[in-house]
C-alpha cells in the first residue's frame, strides 16, 4: 500500500496520523470508509467535500 493507493490518497493523506513509513497499518475507520467506497454508498466527493 502507498500514497498512491487511491484510498490512501483521498482519505489518509488528509489524516494527522498518516506517516509515510507506517503504510501498512489501517485504522478503523479508514476500513469503514474503504467499505463504503466500494460498495458504492458514498463517493470519493462525499469524503473530498468533508475533508476539502
Ligand atoms: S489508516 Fe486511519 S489513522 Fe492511519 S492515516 Fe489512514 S485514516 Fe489516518
Amino acid at each position: 500500500m502507498t500514497k498512491k493507493d487511491p484510498y490512501i490518497a483521498l482519505i489518509c493523506t488528509h489524516c494527522e496520523f498518516f506517516k509515510e513509513d507506517d503504510i501498512d497499518l489501517e485504522c478503523a475507520a479508514f476500513k469503514v470508509l474503504k467499505s463504503m467506497l466500494q460498495r458504492g454508498v458514498i463517493t470519493p466527493e462525499e469524503i473530498k467535500d468533508v475533508l476539502g
